[in-house]
């Protein structure tokens, strides 16, 4: 999420005051400093620039650990944190002034930094090399290396060009010595004032190499150690010496750290120079250097050197994406790319090349998936199902509301697909209580009044005999029949409902997994309606689909997913998103509260329940076993109702249960005979009691923030004011700032994205769809700009050239990383 422009003097205040008061952490009105921190920097403005953005998100973190961190570390984020806000606030308002006269379509990179670089090119000797020669040909790799690098996938120059480093340190930054800042990157350029070379008194067989430099601004001391007994050799520590005489220009590179000596850089990379202003030739002085994810036995400088082998071969690489679509994004071209991500001159070459290479990532995964979707419209027509008709006509009249704008955009989108020979394949994204079913079923009447059947599967019995509740209720008025199919169903109904599908005489079949089973034959099936789509395996929704001629499919969820990561993993499916919810729906008071708060919370419960109102407490999931879930569901139902709750009745529900059983205990609270009802996650899915006003959650911590979301979406949806309670004892920052979240927030799009940065993509799906960590470079959360232009120019693509005839090059590419990213595993 963006924000206009932040509040730079609230935050330049809040640090202040941190500073004044001695890095306490303070608490504030609503938050501790860290917190509210972590909450400002969780939002990057819009007018960064993308190194400026990744560094305003990396505060986050910082600030999410600063509870944690001893006072000196919290002085110096405090201290950096200043001056990259000082920094930040002046290139913004800048680049404000700018844009308004610039063209805003164009892409610029601005470093507000950057100062000239010092550095030549890379000496390149290897003229000759080619893209496919093997490592172990090149001279400066040779077989030994080369066996080493081959344990990395790394067989030929194209290969190592396409490794590309996990990281940059950034070595560029050339400051005077009086301004070195503990904790930064940075090159200093001086003269040797001292050199002394010694074996420590302390311990002979550790050798120290130090030397002073000074500038026009102050002096420092830099000592390399060297452990091994060949250093305390006096032949080796004159030589070391006589390198660096009094009067030698020096250029030294590191971490600069403050230790009780004083100001120094940590493992300083030194470089003579003969005159100040020289270029610096080494290559990993005064740049931006690489590092690569490395394996055992494969030292950094061995990749890095035959990395500057491969590099000449990289001019040969031919760029698929036409210069006109290049410029359009402005995108570096390929070669060069190549040659700046991995030794880039200046943090602005590597963002530009990082930035072309995301793109490439995420442009040939959607043009993948569009050239897939492309051959499915083209397998088999599709029942065409006309949107306007007598049963729609009716069910608009019987409907007691108006569509919101959202609703009636979806159902326009869905509408549209049906009238098509080709499939629909669509998503429909909505909050908890958007209204997604009464589009599904606009959908299904839509297919009925064309004389065909639907299905409409959801994931847990709760759930799907709540839609059959909910459309017996609409289908009555419209004389439909409709009927519902579970793993309860009884033996006879079954066949009953076999047979009645068989004829046709059956329009509408809500259920379970169970409709998927063999014996569940339909007469003409023209759409299927998947429920919380992300809850059922690509299997289960593949044989639901045969179960007709390539019917129409329309998958709905109450998760939404961020639509980067939609994009990424349903990227053959189009993404609707009912972003609005009906009028009139209430805000629910949520707060995070301690264990020693609970009191606060059981007498919150029992002022609902005696004005006549309900409540859940939901237990976590203990992951290591559903026995022992149970037993505490158990445990607590009965200390609950017995010493807490005397006065109420308590019910209770955990995945043990039979359906049976569990279909009382809810129809026992729906009906209001038990006023609390005591539940693991099994309650998690669409359950709907508008009287229940009061969520409880107890370790909060434990759960998603969508997920969380979710359980907050069984209160507020009848007219009372409703509350969420996350009960949490964890004291960690990142705990702390996740429930903020909640408290924040009653957006589902915008939580999503929230649990996505916080707990990362993979996280967020789960481990069914995981395979979007494949990405070498990408990341889902801080390139979503460039995701989107991707999708942009391949969609352009493919409207052009179906099938690529055109585009030979984007082709092989396209095959190549195809291959090489999905495995062929993740969506079949
Ligand atoms: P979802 O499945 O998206 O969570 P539902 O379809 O169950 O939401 O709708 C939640 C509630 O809101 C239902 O009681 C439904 O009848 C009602 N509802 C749906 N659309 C509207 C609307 N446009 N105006 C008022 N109420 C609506
Ligand atoms: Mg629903």
């Amino acid at each position: 999420m963006e924000t206009e422009s932040p509040d730079w003097l609230r935050l330049q205040k809040a640090l202040a005051v941190e500073a004044e008061r001695g890095f306490t952490d303070l608490m504030g009105k609503q938050y501790r400093f860290s917190e509210f921190l972590c909450l400002e920097f969780g939002k990057p403005p819009a007018t960064l620039i993308p190194i400026e953005r990744r560094r305003w998100q990396e505060m986050a973190n910082k600030f999410a650990r600063y509870p944690d961190f001893p006072l000196e570390e919290r002085q110096h984020l405090v201290a950096e944190t200043r001056r990259f806000l000082h920094q930040v606030q002046q290139s913004s308002n800048k680049q404000i002034q700018e844009q308004t006269r610039e063209n805003r379509e164009q892409y610029t990179i601005e470093n507000p930094n950057y100062k000239a670089p010092l550095t030549a090119p890379l000496v390149q000797s290897n003229v000759g090399v080619s893209l496919d020669q093997q490592l172990s040909h090149l001279p400066d790799v040779g077989v030994r290396k080369s066996g080493y690098l081959a344990k990395l996938g790394l067989q030929t120059v194209r290969d190592i060009l396409f490794y590309y480093p996990r990281d940059h340190i950034d070595y560029a930054r050339q400051v005077n010595i009086c301004e070195l800042e503990a904790g930064e990157t940075v090159t200093v350029v001086g003269t040797v004032k001292r050199c002394t070379c010694f074996s420590s008194p302390k311990n002979q067989k550790l050798t120290i190499f130090q030397v002073v430099l000074k500038d026009r601004t102050g002096q420092i001391t830099l000592s390399r150690f060297f452990a091994g007994n060949r250093y305390s050799n006096r032949g080796w520590q004159e030589g070391q010496k006589s390198r660096y005489p009094v009067g030698t220009i020096v250029a030294a590179s590191g971490l600069v750290k403050k230790s009780q000596y004083g100001i120094t850089l940590e493992e300083p990379q030194m470089e003579v120079l003969a005159h100040p202003g020289d270029t610096i030739d080494s290559m990993s002085i005064g740049r931006v250097v690489p590092v690569y994810a490395l394996t055992e036995g494969v030292a950094a400088d061995m990749v890095r050197s035959a990395v500057i082998a491969a590099l000449p071969a990289a001019k040969q690489l031919k760029d698929p994406l036409p210069a006109a679509l290049r410029d359009g994004y402005g995108l570096m071209k390929l070669p060069e790319a190549i040659a700046n991500i991995h030794f880039p001159p200046d943090s602005a070459a590597k963002e530009a090349a990082r930035r072309r290479l995301v793109f490439d990532e995420f442009f040939y995964l959607q043009l993948g998936f569009l050239m897939r979707r492309q051959a499915q419209r083209q397998k088999q027509a599709s029942a065409i199902l006309a949107p306007r008709g007598k049963l729609i006509e009716q069910f608009h009249k019987v409907l007691p509301f108006k569509l919101t704008n959202a609703q009636q955009r979806v159902l326009n989108d869905i509408l549209n697909d049906l009238q098509s020979s080709s499939p629909m394949n669509r998503l429909v994204q909505g909050d908890v209580g958007s209204g997604k079913t009464v589009v599904a079923v606009i959908a299904i009447l839509a297919a009925i009044q064309s004389g065909y059947q639907a299905a409409l599967m959801a994931p847990t019995e709760v759930l799907a005999e709540q839609h059959y509740r909910k459309l017996v209720g609409w289908f009555n008025l419209l004389h439909l029949p409709v009927e519902l199919l579970t793993g309860s169903t009884k033996t006879a109904k079954r066949r009953e409902i076999h047979s009645q599908l068989e004829t046709g005489e059956l329009p509408l079949l809500v259920g379970t997994h169970a409709l998927i089973q063999d014996k569940v034959n339909f007469h003409k099936l023209g759409l299927v309606v998947i429920d919380e789509q992300h809850r059922f395996g690509v299997e289960q929704r593949a044989l639901l689909q045969q179960k007709g001629e390539q019917p129409h499919v329309l998958t709905m969820t109450a998760t939404p997913i961020p639509r980067t990561l939609a994009l990424t993993v349903h990227g053959d499916l189009d993404v609707s998103q009912i972003d609005e919810l009906p009028p009139g729906r209430q805000t629910i008071h949520t707060t995070v509260l301690t264990g020693r708060e609970r009191t606060n919370a059981y007498d919150l419960i029992r002022r609902e329940i005696v004005q006549g109102r309900q409540a859940y407490i939901v237990l976590p999931l203990i992951e290591e076993s559903e026995k022992l879930d149970v037993r505490s569901a158990v445990e607590e139902h009965q200390r609950l109702s017995e010493s807490i709750f005397p006065q109420f009745q308590v019910g209770l529900l955990h995945g043990r249960m039979t359906s049976a059983e569990k279909d009382e205990a809810i129809n026992l609270f729906r009906d209001n005979q038990t006023q609390i009802i005591v539940s693991t996650t099994v309650i998690e899915v669409g359950v709907d009691v508008p009287n229940a006003t009061v969520m409880l959650i107890e370790n909060a911590e434990r759960f998603g923030l969508s997920q969380l979301h979710q359980l907050r979406g069984r209160v507020g949806r009848g007219s009372h004011q409703s509350y969420c309670l996350l009960m949490s004892s964890s004291k960690t920052a990142d705990a702390r700032y996740r429930l903020n979240v909640l408290e924040q927030s009653q957006d589902g799009f915008f939580i999503a994205e929230m649990d996505m940065r916080l707990r990362g993509p993979g996280q967020v799906l789960g481990t069914r769809q995981s395979g979007v960590q494949d990405l070498a470079l990408a990341s889902l959360v801080e390139d979503q700009e460039v995701l989107n232009i991707a999708r942009d120019a391949a969609e352009k693509v493919i409207l052009q050239d179906k099938k690529l005839e055109q585009h030979p090059l984007m082709k092989a590419a396209l095959d190549y990383r195809y291959q090489r990213l999905m495995g062929g595993a993740i969506l079949t």
